[in-house]
C-alpha cells in the first residue's frame, strides 16, 4: 500500500522512506530471516509511514557470525590504522553530503524539528566520525621502567576488543549510532547495532552510506528489531567480547544479565533526573532561558535534561515565572515544520508515559505554572510543563520522565553541602548545571555533585572531544573523548627478558 508522506519532504528522504527496507548483514541488505516486518510510525499524526525488518535470533547469530569473522580473519583488524581512519573519514564526508536528508529523516521518525536535526544531530555524528577518525592512529601503549633495569624491555600494546554488540535508542537516532560506531570502529573493532525499534530510518540509510564508504563486509552489521527479539539475543550471544548499550535504566539490568553468560564486557549509558541549580546571585537574564532550555530542548527526550530546577526562594518566583513564559511561548507542531520549536514525542508509548507523570504529579498536588496537558487531538503532542509545590517523596521528583516536565523546587538554604545533598538525592548520577556569578560557589559546587557532566552557567553542550557519562545507576563507562576508547580496547602487557 502507498503511505501518504509528508509533502514538506525531499524526493530524496521521500525515496527513501518509501523503499523496501532491508537489513544490513555480512556486507549485503537482506530481509530478516523470517521474513516478518514491523510498522514504523509519523509521531506527527501516529500513521504508519514504513515497514521494516524484523530481526530475531537467527538474524543476530548471522550479523555476529560475520563480525566474528571480519575481526579474527577479515581485513579490518590487519588494515592499518590510517586505512580505518581514511574510512572513518570517507563515511563522515558521505554524511555531510547527505546532511539536508538524514535532517529530513530524522525530523520525521523522531519527531524532533528540522532546525534541531539540521544544525545539531546530523552536524555532530558527522564531527563525531571525523574526531573517531582520527583517533584510530593514536591509540598507542606505554613502555615502563620497571625494576632489574636492563634485564627487561616491557610495553603495552592496546588492542581491539573484538566483536561489539551495540544496542541504541530512540532519542537522538542517528547520534546515538555515531556515538557507538565511532569509537569501536577507530579502535579495530567489529559490530553488530540493533537500532531502536521507533526510529529505525536514519541508521538503515546511514547503513547504505557504510556499504557506499568502503567498510569490508561484516565489519558493520545494522540491525531493526525489538528489544527482546533482537537486543536480547545479541547481548546474551556467546560470540560478543563486548556489548554496549544507551536506553533506561531497567534495560541496563537486563543487559547485566544476559551479558553475565560469557562475561563480556558491558558498558551502558542510562537514565537521569538532573539538577539544574540556580544560585541568587545568577545572572538571570541567562538562568531562565538556560535551564528552560535544559528541560525542554528534544522535547525533554534527553538523558541527562535538567528536570529539576532548583532556585534560591529569594528568586524562586521569578525563575518559575520566567521559565514558565518561555514554556508557554514555546511553538509545538510537526518537527517538519520550519517554525516549529518543538515537536510530538516519540511514541504513543511515551505521550502515555509522560501525560501519565503530569496527572500523576498533579493529583498528588503539585501545581502546573505552565502547560499540563496534552498539546493536540493528533499525534503525540504534550505541552511544556513547569509544576510546582512538589515534595521529595512524589514520582515526578523521583522518576524519570523523560519528557518536557521540570519540577521546580524552592530552596533555603545558603549551605553548599545542604543544596549538594537534595541535588543527589537521586539514585541517577548523570548530569547538573550550576548558575551563578561566583566562581567559588560554581566550582566547590561542581566538586559536591555526583555526576558525570557539570555545566557552568549552560545546560546540553556536546563535543566529541568530551566523556559523557553515568555516575551511581546512570551507568558503567564513558561516550567520547578519549576515554570512550578505554570502552573498545584491551591492554596486553608484554615482557622481554633481554
Ligand atoms: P529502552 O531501554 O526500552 O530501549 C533502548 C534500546 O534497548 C532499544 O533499542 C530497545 O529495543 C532495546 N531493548 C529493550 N529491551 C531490551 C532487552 N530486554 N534486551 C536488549 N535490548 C533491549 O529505552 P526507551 O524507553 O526506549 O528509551 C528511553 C530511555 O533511554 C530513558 O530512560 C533515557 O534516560 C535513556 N537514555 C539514556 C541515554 C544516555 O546517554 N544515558 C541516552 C538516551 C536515552
Amino acid at each position: 500500500a502507498t503511505i501518504a508522506l509528508d509533502p514538506r519532504l525531499g524526493k530524496k528522504s521521500a525515496d527513501f522512506i518509501a523503499q523496501t527496507h532491508r537489513i544490513y548483514v555480512d556486507g549485503k541488505f537482506v530481509n530478516a530471516a523470517s521474513g516478518k516486518t514491523f510498522p514504523v510510525y509519523n509521531p506527527a499524526t501516529g500513521e504508519v509511514m514504513a515497514h521494516v525488518p524484523e530481526a530475531e535470533s537467527e538474524d543476530v547469530d548471522r550479523a555476529v557470525r560475520a563480525a566474528r569473522l571480519a575481526f579474527d580473519e577479515g581485513p579490518w583488524s590487519r588494515m592499518s590504522p590510517s586505512q580505518r581512519g581514511r574510512i572513518l573519514n570517507k563515511l563522515a564526508d558521505l554524511l555531510e553530503q547527505n546532511l539536508e536528508e538524514f535532517a529530513e529523516l530524522e525530523s520525521m521518525d523522531n519527531g524532533k524539528p528540522i532546525s534541531v536535526s539540521r544544525a545539531a544531530d546530523v552536524p555532530l555524528a558527522v564531527d563525531l566520525f571525523r574526531y573517531m577518525a582520527g583517533w584510530s592512529t593514536k591509540i598507542m601503549g606505554h613502555t615502563f621502567p620497571i625494576s632489574f633495569p636492563g634485564e627487561y624491555l616491557t610495553y603495552t600494546l592496546r588492542e581491539p576488543i573484538g566483536v561489539v554488540g551495540q544496542i541504541i535508542p530512540w532519542n537522538f537516532p542517528l547520534l546515538m549510532a555515531a556515538w557507538k560506531l565511532g569509537p569501536a570502529l577507530a579502535a579495530g573493532c567489529t559490530v553488530v547495532l540493533k537500532l531502536a525499534e521507533q526510529t529505525p530510518l536514519t541508521g538503515l540509510r546511514l547503513a547504505e552510506l557504510i556499504h557506499e564508504a568502503g567498510f569490508p563486509a561484516g565489519v558493520v552489521n545494522v540491525l531493526t528489531g525489538y528489544g527482546e527479539g533482537a537486543g536480547a539475543p545479541l547481548a546474551a550471544h556467546d560470540l560478543v567480547d563486548k556489548v554496549a548499550f544507551t536506553g533506561s535504566t531497567e534495560v541496563g539490568r537486563l543487559i547485566v544479565h544476559a551479558a553475565a553468560g560469557s562475561l563480556k564486557k558491558v558498558t551502558l549509558e542510562l537514565g537521569g533526573k538532573s539538577p539544574a541549580i540556580i544560585f541568587p546571585d545568577a545572572d538571570l537574564e541567562r538562568a531562565i532561558p538556560g535551564t528552560a532550555s535544559a528541560i525542554f530542548f528534544n522535547h525533554g527526550q534527553c538523558c541527562c535534561a535538567g528536570s529539576r530546577l532548583f532556585a534560591h526562594e529569594s528568586i524562586f518566583d521569578r525563575v518559575v515565572e520566567g521559565v514558565s513564559d518561555i514554556a508557554s511561548k514555546i511553538r509545538v507542531g510537526s518537527g517538519l515544520d520550519p517554525n516549529t520549536q518543538m515537536g510530538p514525542l516519540v511514541s504513543e508509548e511515551q505521550f502515555q508515559k509522560v501525560t501519565g507523570y503530569i496527572e500523576s504529579g498533579i493529583s498528588e498536588g503539585a501545581k502546573a505554572a505552565a502547560g499540563g496537558k496534552k498539546a493536540a487531538d493528533k499525534g503525540y503532542f504534550v505541552q511544556p510543563t513547569v509544576l510546582t509545590k512538589t515534595n521529595p517523596e512524589m514520582k515526578v521528583i523521583r522518576e524519570e520522565i523523560f519528557g518536557p516536565v521540570v519540577c521546580a523546587i524552592p530552596y533555603k538554604d545558603a549551605d553548599l553541602d545542604r543544596i549538594a545533598k537534595e541535588a543527589n538525592d537521586t539514585p541517577y548520577g548523570l548530569a547538573a548545571s550550576i548558575w551563578t556569578r561566583d566562581i567559588s560557589t560554581a566550582n566547590k559546587m561542581a566538586k559536591r555533585i555526583r555526576s558525570g557532566t557539570v555545566w557552568i552557567n549552560c545546560h546540553n553542550v556536546f563535543d566529541a572531544a568530551l566523556p559523557f557519562g553515568g555516575y551511581k545507576q546512570s551507568g558503567w563507562g564513558r561516550e567520547m573523548g578519549a576515554e570512550v576508547l578505554n570502552n573498545y580496547t584491551e591492554v596486553k602487557a608484554v615482557t622481554t627478558a633481554l
